[in-house]
């Protein structure tokens, strides 16, 4: 069992807080997007997509 995160990269704006809030290290910037690098990680706190205020994040059951 996992989960998938995924970034809509035209949404994201780089704020970075996503980074900031993730337990699992699961984000990572790359070209002042935040992309997913370590969804193996991920824990389903929800909190990134709670914190990112464009709603570029989305985590779903696998
Ligand atoms: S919180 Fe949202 S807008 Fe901010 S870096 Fe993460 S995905 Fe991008
Ligand atoms: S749901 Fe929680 S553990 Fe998973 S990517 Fe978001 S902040 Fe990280």
């Amino acid at each position: 069992m996992g989960y998938n995160v995924v970034v809509d990269a035209e949404k994201c704006k780089g704020c970075e807080e996503c980074v900031d809030v993730c337990p699992s290290d699961v984000f990572e910037m790359q070209n002042e997007k935040s992309v997913p690098v370590n969804a193996d990680e991920c824990v389903f706190c929800e909190s990134c997509v709670e914190v990112c205020e464009e709603d570029a994040i989305t985590v779903t059951e696998s």
